[in-house]
């Protein structure tokens, strides 16, 4: 049996989700000793699809999870950008080594944890602990939480979401999450049919404004022949507003709310009608982010994922830039030589904010342009949409976003 024992150079970090297990691992790897944190009695696979772009990809490679990612996620083959009528205004190829994959948010985030709880020490991970504030106590931060006791270590990362305690503590006051007024409804069909080479993702802008999003992520369903499909609906409503700290809620639904909104969509290939009507676990969320924060941590306290940077899904980014967060956190706040020795933290975590704030803060800005451009679109008559497509102008931005080359969005 593997016994953890307290080192007092531990990083602790608040949140067993997909950016605060990718922390642990890559830690783990680096020779760091860690404790996670995690507010749920039990992990289980919530959630539904979720994407990981090429980077994130890679840095699972380095994880040494590829192949197990791969036996259960699908390797998107291509993204597809469609008019309600079938107008192609923009494809994205994947393969070789530019590889994303589609799965279902709560295998990946199962995947890590399995991965952890194998690797870590024993007690390394645990449950039931909700973090709800901190204190720095000479070198030491003192973590505490609801039912536990206070757990000490060198350094928090708060990885703890888009509700994280560790940011309201580190920024206190009005931190509202602004929602752009688009309403999306998320679910999953599991069909007996595959659209196109069952790989492909697809969106489609509807001439009512609606926007409808679909891609496989089961590789088990696949081999059964079958597809799990996860689909999403953006229905624009109004304009920009506040939703004060609570923005984030997802709210049960049912197929029956989305079915009106997309009557008589599809292709040959693809009934989007059928695939909303027969789909269960149905969700209204609105899509929000907050505004870019202008620093993150302070001395041994910093954060990571949605709790550093809560972005519109658009561009499929949320959890690729944890896990690159993740990485790169480890890459500072670990030391390779000294192998558990946490040197000068402030400073670590410091490089680590200087590495990834300016990059995610342009992806949370990017992903709003991006957003803006798509919800026009959706406005545009037929014969402008063909002129798009002809002009190759939208495929244009799709490969400006992918490059990272946010400005000519
Ligand atoms: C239940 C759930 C379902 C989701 N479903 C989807 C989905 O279907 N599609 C999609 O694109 N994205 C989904 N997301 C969001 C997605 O996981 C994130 O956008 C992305 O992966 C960034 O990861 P993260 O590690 O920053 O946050 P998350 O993956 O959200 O992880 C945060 C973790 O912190 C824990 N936590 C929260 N507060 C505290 C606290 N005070 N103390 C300790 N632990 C705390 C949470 O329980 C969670 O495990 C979901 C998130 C959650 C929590």
């Amino acid at each position: 049996m593997k016994n953890k024992s307290p080192t007092g150079s531990e990083i602790i970090v608040a949140g067993a989700g997909i950016g605060g297990l990718a922390a642990a691992l890559a830690l783990h790897a680096r020779g760091a000793a860690v404790t996670v944190l995690e507010s749920a009695s039990e992990l289980a696979p919530l959630g539904v699809g979720i994407n990981l772009q090429p980077e994130a990809v890679d840095a699972i490679a380095e994880l040494r999870l590829r192949d197990v990612l791969a036996s259960f996620a699908i390797p998107t083959s291509q993204s597809l950008y469609l008019t309600q009528d079938g107008i192609e205004l923009a494809r994205r190829t994947f393969g070789g080594r530019v590889q994303q994959f589609s799965v279902h948010r709560g295998q990946l985030q199962m995947m890590l944890y399995e991965a952890a709880y194998k690797r870590l020490p024993e007690g390394s991970i645990i449950t039931g602990a909700r973090v709800t504030g901190f204190e720095e106590v000479g070198d030491e931060v003192v973590v505490h939480t609801a039912g536990r006791d206070d757990f000490r270590g060198a350094a928090l990362l708060g990885a703890d979401g888009v509700h994280s305690a560790v940011r309201s503590q580190l920024h206190p006051g009005a931190d509202p999450y602004l929602w752009e007024g688009t309403t999306m409804y998320r679910g999953t069909c599991d069909s007996d049919t595959q659209f196109l080479d069952g790989r492909s993702m697809v969106l489609v802008y509807g001439e009512n404004g609606t926007r409808f999003l679909a891609y496989p992520i089961s590789r088990e369903a696949e081999k059964r022949g079958r597809s799990l499909i996860n689909w999403v609906a953006m229905l624009p409503e109004h304009g920009p507003a506040e939703l004060g700290d609570d923005g984030t809620r997802n709210i049960p639904a049912t197929a029956a709310d989305v079915v009106p909104v997309v009557r008589g969509w599809g292709f040959e290939w693809l009934d989007i009608e059928g695939l909303v009507a027969g789909s269960h676990d149905v969700l209204r969320y609105p899509m929000v982010d907050r505004a870019p924060l202008h620093s993150w941590g302070r001395g041994r306290v910093t954060l990571l994922g949605d709790a550093a940077h809560p972005m519109y899904p658009i561009g499929a980014n949320g959890g690729s830039q944890a896990i690159l967060d993740a990485m790169e956190f480890a890459r500072n706040a670990a030391s390779d030589v000294d192998m558990g020795l946490v040197t000068d933290v402030a400073d670590a975590l410091h490089c680590y904010e200087g590495e990834r704030r300016p990059s995610t803060t342009d992806v949370v800005q990017a992903n709003r342009r991006l957003n803006a451009t798509e919800r026009a679109i959706a406005r545009r008559a037929p014969d402008e949409l063909q002129e798009m497509s002809a002009s190759g102008e939208f495929d244009r931005i799709q490969s400006a976003y992918a490059r990272g080359d946010f400005d000519a969005i």
